[in-house]
């Protein structure tokens, strides 16, 4: 297919007198001449102007738990479609989609933004998250899909490794309600350089504070624990530190467990006891909402009150099996009021997942 009829113009970007564009939707930055195409593999210059290749192109579909994110104190229980497009502005060594992100093709089903709201209304979902590539790389198309979610009373999810720009924040800020942004081997230089690519985690940083400063997106930190090679104890203060400075004590955070994927066959799973360590960091730091992920059945996938110390939502992987806060979402048994946005919308019915559907694959 010829790259003049793909997709759309896109809206970030920024035209250089030399001829060249500079595309904003990420930290990177690409100048792109004519015909040539950004890292992400799915923006590029045609007639002088930035297009997005995959805008209306969706490569994959399914329902998922609001959990699977993770995010675990935002419209808790709810039932969230999930789309992706090719392409990634990261190429980590360890992507367990590395099948759709790292695939520089334009492909997958055709789904304006009107399809795309109308299938999650059919599978009666809460809301759309942008997940499994780096949703930012395609900020136009979610805006679109987005805003009209929204008019259907659906709420809007980025899974993001938040290696954004000032004016994606600012586009972001105009439909999405949720954004769980996932740090990788907490950050750390040597770690983003030689397995992610990138030549250091300040963006996303930058865009932490953006979002904080000029949204009122709900905010979600991830960290994936990656043995050996990022698993750094000091790196991980370094992130709660700054997160606790930044975002607050309330700000839940979530280390999650490798396992070999892609480049990095040869390493082992986390083990749990060291994900157990960096919790008890994100603690000492003084963060009051930390979660293991990856770990089902793990006490750290509980929430604890911070008052009396009371286990006040009960889970089990992505299921929810007690919830023990009160109408307005407070400890039952000391009051103390913790931050969950919503209450449960969906738990687990005799055992069994409420999940199934894999729409689009
Ligand atoms: S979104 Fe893609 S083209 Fe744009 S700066 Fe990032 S990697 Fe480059």
């Amino acid at each position: 297919m010829k790259l003049e009829v793909l997709g759309r113009e896109a809206v970030l970007q920024r035209p250089e007198p030399s001829g060249r564009v500079i595309c904003t939707a990420c930290a990177r930055y690409c100048r792109i001449g004519e015909g040539q195409i950004g890292l992400c593999g799915v923006r590029g210059v045609v007639n002088g102007r930035l297009r997005l290749f995959v805008y209306g192109r969706v490569i994959t579909g399914h329902v998922d738990p609001i959990e699977k994110k993770p995010v675990t104190h935002y419209m808790p229980g709810s039932k969230i479609f999930s789309i992706a497009t090719t392409g990634c502005n990261w190429l980590c060594a360890y992507c367990q989609n590395f099948d759709i992100s790292q695939r520089r093709k334009v492909e997958g089903v055709e789904a304006s933004p009107e399809q795309v709201v109308e299938m999650a209304l059919k599978y009666k979902s809460d809301g759309i998250a942008y997940t499994y590539n780096e949703p930012s790389i395609f900020m136009e198309y979610a805006h679109d899909i987005g805003v009209l979610a929204r008019r259907s009373g659906l709420i809007n999810i980025f899974v993001t490794n938040g290696y954004w720009t000032p004016d994606s924040v600012k586009m972001a800020g105009e439909f999405l309600d949720c954004a769980t942004v996932d740090f990788k081997g907490s950050g750390e230089k040597e770690f983003v350089r030689r397995y992610i690519g990138i030549p250091d985690a300040e963006p996303i940083f930058q865009t932490l504070l953006e979002i904080r400063d000029k949204t009122k997106i709900h905010l979600e930190i991830t960290d994936l624990i990656v043995p050996e090679i990022g698993d750094s104890l000091e790196a991980a203060r370094r992130l709660c530190r700054w997160v606790y400075e930044n975002l607050g004590p309330e700000t839940p955070i979530h280390f999650l467990r490798f396992h070999p994927d892609y480049k990095l066959l040869h390493l082992p799973w986390t083990p749990v006891e060291t994900l157990e360590r960096h919790c008890e960091i994100a603690r000492q730091e003084g963060l009051q909402y930390v979660y293991i992920g990856n770990v089902p059945g793990h006490r750290l996938e509980n929430t604890y009150c911070p008052g009396c110390g009371e286990v006040v939502v009960e889970r089990h992987g992505y299921d929810i099996l007690d919830w023990r806060l009160d109408e307005k979402n407070r400890c039952i048994k000391c009051g103390h009021g913790i931050p969950i946005v919503g209450r449960p919308r969906h738990r687990r019915v005799n055992g069994r997942s409420r999940f199934i559907p894999v729409i689009w694959d």
